[in-house]
């Protein structure tokens, strides 16, 4: 019987060579990176001698609304939001940033599983920051928006945010000053009185 709970049994997982295909390795030495987040073991092969590192990573799964549960992939989440953010100023520095605090978060919550609609709730916050116009495409989607009072709502909402955070609104947000175009010089502020 093989048990894979607790760290003391973690050597009971077998990784096969990559240079002769010996079943079986030596775990040589075993360190956490990123946090704990990954674990690093350094291996030797009994069988050619040669010595290699393997990265153990706890896998977090999305289970999709059928049912089948695949792994959280951050490029998925990047390839999703990279096309609401089409023509906007964004670049994949910050497309990437998200996506990692969309991991955080998720990972956060402690659950091993999460449904892939709170994937989607992840990042509908920090997208927000980021970019309305963007946001807005992007909960359209994913709150499966029906009629233009959904976008009214939603935008009314963003405005209240700026207001409540004392932020100035964005230049996009504020209405056009009227266009006056003013002919000849009859009203010139000048000094000629
Ligand atoms: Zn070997």
């Amino acid at each position: 019987m093989v048990s894979t709970a607790g760290a003391d049994r973690e050597e009971v997982i077998r990784v096969r060579c990559p240079f002769c295909h010996n079943a079986d390795s030596r775990v040589i030495d075993s360190r956490e990176a990123d946090e704990g987040a990954t674990t690093r073991r350094r291996r030797s092969c009994p069988q050619c001698g040669r010595r290699f590192t393997t990265v153990e990573e706890a896998v977090l799964a999305v289970v999709k609304r059928s049912g089948v549960s695949e792994p959280f992939n951050r490029a998925k989440v990047v390839a999703g939001v990279r096309r609401a953010c089409q023509g906007r100023p964004v670049d994949e520095d910050q497309l990437a940033l998200l996506a990692q605090q969309v991991e955080d978060t998720i990972r956060a919550s402690g659950a091993a599983e999460v449904p892939s609609h709170e994937v989607g709730l992840a990042i509908l916050g920090p997208l927000r920051e980021l970019d309305e116009v963007a946001y807005l495409r992007f909960a359209s989607v994913y709150r499966a928006f029906t009629s233009l009072e959904d976008f009214e709502k939603e935008i009314t909402e963003l405005r209240t945010r700026y207001v409540a955070a004392g932020t100035p609104l964005l230049p996009g947000m504020q209405p056009d000053p009227p266009a006056v175009r003013r002919r000849g010089g009859s009203r010139s502020a000048g000094p000629g009185t």
